[in-house]
């Protein structure tokens, strides 16, 4: 077996000019000293006539830029720029798509872009949101939602292999053909093509012949013109458009989107929607949004990444990124950035921790190992052992942020309605429950976000691989000898102790029960969860003390997370059990105790693939969470 790729990719590495970054790896410069923005818009923005076409974007329509060589980035900021100016008023997505094998650091990114004041803000914002330097998809999302980035650290051919989009223009940029040869060559240009349509245009700097020819003989009419400055050609061209449909204006309305489940998934998931301009409608059986799993009152933005760079880790990594940004983005006071400890808590843990470490580097701003003293020092608390720092991690209040996600303009809420029973006719899904107390649903697409109940909510589809696993969380009063300022992950979990609901409590947990469905919390469950906790921090919560707690008198909560039959989550289109993609019905589902980290990240996907915008997870991560697999039937592996 090949072993996994490391996680980390190599940066660009520069060498500055006069404040103008030159590639050593290339020996090319980024952008013209004399005015790279002005030729950024001259080459780019103009010759694919973007402003004009910005401005026919249609309500909750999305307009996507793709691009060979990120950089520095002035390329997209000039885009973003110039959709504020010339993009629609109305809600409408740019998307901007590129594809980076040597990404800047984010200080060089600063410092390159310091050189253009006009682009502050923008940039700012960028810096701000850039991803750390491992390898893969990056979605950004920028703008208040009006602009999602996808950057994929790695080969282009790699990317445009790996990821799922159709481009409106093409920016060729990736350094001169003479000093970067790899860029241009047959197999990139045939990506270009599967990922065009007909009228899809395409600009570059260059106006070598051979490129000229090779884009030609993929289908694009080509045309040489002036290029900008003192340069004397570039090219620009247009894919097929003799095919171009007719242009005949046609009157669309935006499909509606009906969500079942207001927890996390799906008020997520319906705040998603409602901003890129989808009238929503989101439905649960309780009186309010984060009313069952996703109700605690403190949650912590936690993963296991595991030792190999598989799939698997790569998931957990970029949902725990994305989450990271989302939170920081929109999480407002609900959202408490005080850096997570995954402790080395016994010795096999540390043995895992140990072999994490040796065979991979990632960058510090994800994690680094720190030691029992600097443990000591980050989590505020005496401690038997050091762990993992997690810098960009922290804590929510979940049922907080699912009310404040759900109110939303664009969002109908539904609340008390069980739905029972779906139908499906004339492209039209009818919801309903078995009491005439609420009208019927009709909708065009559904999304089920119901966790465990989500077979039941399907017709004929018991056999889906969900289960439920009990957890119940204990709120500990506030007894310890000291309070942990940032979240302690072993063999339980601890939050900080904040004033909730009038008292200094920390919500900590939680249990993980296969086969009991008790809904109430039981004094057993607060024992185990105070057994537990003191094993791992015995420093702050001895077991005498911990014996001395009377586990009647406290409260807690129990909730049923959802999972799978691998533990993976589930998020895309329903299959039915033949293996048949059920039109307008889509999954999010099977989170398991990762609701808070991976439901940002699958939202987004599963908002990109209900809009058929280009999708912010790549082939090889969308398979992981296919619905299809979720069939006990001979389908199962297909
Ligand atoms: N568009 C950029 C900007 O706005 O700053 C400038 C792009 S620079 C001229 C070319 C970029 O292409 C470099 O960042 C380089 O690392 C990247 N590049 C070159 N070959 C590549 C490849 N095979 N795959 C991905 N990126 C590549």
């Amino acid at each position: 077996m090949p072993s996994s790729p490391l996680p980390s990719i190599e940066p660009a590495d520069l060498e500055w000019h006069e404040g103008v970054p030159e590639s050593k790896q290339f020996g090319d410069i980024y952008f013209s000293r004399e005015n790279g923005l002005e030729e950024s818009r001259y080459v780019f923005i103009d010759h694919n006539n973007l402003p004009a076409r910005f401005a026919t974007v249609p309500e909750a329509g999305a307009f996507v830029v793709a691009e060979n060589g990120f950089g520095t980035g002035l390329n997209f900021l000039a885009t973003w720029q110039a959709w504020n100016s010339y993009g629609p008023s109305h809600a409408a997505t740019l998307h901007f798509i590129s594809a980076e094998r040597f990404p800047l650091t984010p200080q060089d990114l600063e410092k390159a872009l310091s050189f253009w004041p006009e682009l502050k803000e923008l940039a700012h914002e960028l810096i701000a949101n850039y991803p750390p330097l491992v390898r893969g998809a990056h979605r950004l999302v920028l703008g208040g939602g009006r602009v999602r980035l996808t950057l994929y650290f790695g080969d282009l051919n790699d990317a445009w292999s790996n990821l799922r989009f159709k481009a409106d223009a093409w920016f060729l940029d990736g350094f001169a053909p003479a000093v970067n040869p790899g860029a241009w060559q047959e197999t990139a240009v045939e990506h270009i093509r599967q990922h065009s349509k007909p009228g899809t245009t395409l600009a570059t700097f260059t106006a070598v012949g051979y490129i000229r020819r090779l884009l030609q003989g993929a289908g694009a009419q080509m045309q040489k013109t002036k290029g900008y400055g003192r340069k004397r050609d570039m090219l620009s061209g247009v894919f097929w458009p003799d095919s171009l449909p007719s242009s005949k204006a046609t009157e669309t309305v935006t499909p509606s989107v009906t969500i079942v489940g207001a927890g996390i998934a799906g008020c997520l998931l319906a705040n998603n929607l409602a901003q890129r301009g989808y009238p929503v409608t989101l439905i649960d059986s309780a009186s309010q949004a984060g009313a069952a799993a996703s109700g605690n009152l403190q949650g912590a933005l936690y993963v296991k990444l595991g030792v190999e760079f598989n799939a698997q880790t790569e998931f957990a990594l970029s949902a725990l990124t994305f989450s990271q940004r989302y939170y920081e983005a929109n999480g407002g006071k609900f959202w408490h950035r005080t850096g997570l400890l995954q402790l080395a808590w016994n010795s096999s843990e540390e043995d895992r921790q140990r072999r994490f470490i040796s065979r991979n580097q990632y960058p510090e701003d994800i994690l680094y190992p720190v030691t029992k003293k600097a443990a000591e020092i980050q989590a505020g608390i005496p401690l038997s052992s050091g762990g993992l720092w997690f810098p960009r991690s922290g804590w929510l209040e979940p049922a907080e942020l699912c009310r404040m996600l759900s109110a939303h303009p664009a969002i109908q809420t539904v609340y008390n309605f069980p739905v029972t029973q779906m139908s499906q006719s004339d492209g039209q899904w009818r919801l309903s429950g078995d009491t005439l107390e609420h009208a019927p649903v009709y909708t065009d697409s559904v999304v089920i976000c119901a966790g465990h109940k989500t077979p039941e909510v399907i017709p004929g589809q018991n056999s889906l691989r969900f289960k439920a696993i009990r957890g119940q969380v204990t709120h500990l009063p506030d007894i310890l000898s000291a309070n942990p300022r940032a979240v302690i992950c072993g063999a339980r979990y601890l939050n900080p102790f904040y004033t909730i609901e009038n008292q200094r409590q920390a919500v900590m947990g939680a249990t993980f029960d296969l086969h009991d469905n008790t809904p109430e919390p039981t004094a057993e469950s607060h024992q185990e969860n105070l057994h537990t906790l003191s094993a791992m921090v015995p420093a702050v919560l001895p077991s005498d003390k911990a014996a001395a707690i009377e586990p009647e008198q406290l409260e807690g909560r129990t909730g049923f997370r959802c999972t799978t039959h691998d533990y993976q989550p589930v998020a895309g289109q329903f299959y039915d059990s033949e293996g048949t993609p059920t039109e307008g019905l889509y999954l999010l589902s099977g989170l398991g105790s990762k609701g808070l980290t991976y439901a940002p990240l699958l939202a987004e996907f599963l908002a990109d693939e209900i809009s058929g915008q280009p999708l912010a997870l790549p082939a090889s991560l969308i398979k992981r969470v296919a619905t299809r697999r979720m069939h006990r039937l001979r389908t199962a592996n297909k």
